[in-house]
């Protein structure tokens, strides 16, 4: 069972009381400042960590396929389902996590962007242009319009003629026996 902030406050300066002399008011301050330390902290975990439990979506994309955690528009953090544009080192140090730590522990790619798709491709975009200037865009910009300029011909619509004819020949052949 977590013990509560009180408690916790209460423990820690027990424990510094018993290694020195203190008076009361050194105590209570003390028992103060503990306290609103821990509170300090407590406060910023709630900050990054959800309340409930890890949705069990997330649990299922850690234990089958944690790149499915990138996706076009976002990228969720696997530890506490949070889901951001970009997975920052700055929100992994609360996980006491580098992205490399990350990485490592999910199984992704040391060198794949913890980031969301559209985020990494826009920035690897900007750095193929600055590397190869138009050349790239020119070309893939040609191949659209080549795979969307495909033009269909209008289906003819050839008009089935048929003449039905029924001939109903009703030959009645008398024979007259002229004698
Ligand atoms: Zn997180």
């Amino acid at each position: 069972m977590p013990k509560t902030l009180t408690e916790m406050a209460q423990e820690i300066v027990v424990q510094q009381a018993g290694t020195r002399n203190m008076t009361v008011e050194e105590i209570t301050h003390m028992l103060k400042e503990t306290f609103a330390a821990l509170q300090e902290v407590s406060r910023s975990e709630a900050q990054f960590l959800p309340k409930a439990e890890i949705p069990e979506e997330v649990k299922e994309i850690v234990q089958t396929d944690p790149l499915r955690s990138i996706q076009e528009h976002s990228i969720t953090c696997l530890v506490c389902g949070q889901t951001f544009k970009q997975l920052s080192a700055k929100h992994l140090a609360l996980h006491n996590l580098t992205p490399r730590d990350y990485r490592i522990r999910y199984g992704i790619p040391l060198r794949h962007p913890l980031s969301a798709k559209d985020v990494s491709e826009k920035r690897r975009e900007t750095a193929i242009r600055l590397k190869l200037g138009q050349r790239m865009a020119a070309k893939r910009r040609q191949k659209q319009r080549a795979s969307s300029g495909a033009e269909s011909a209008p289906a003819e619509n050839p008009a089935a003629e048929g003449e039905q004819t029924t001939s109903r020949a009703s030959s009645r052949g008398k024979t007259r026996a002229e004698s």
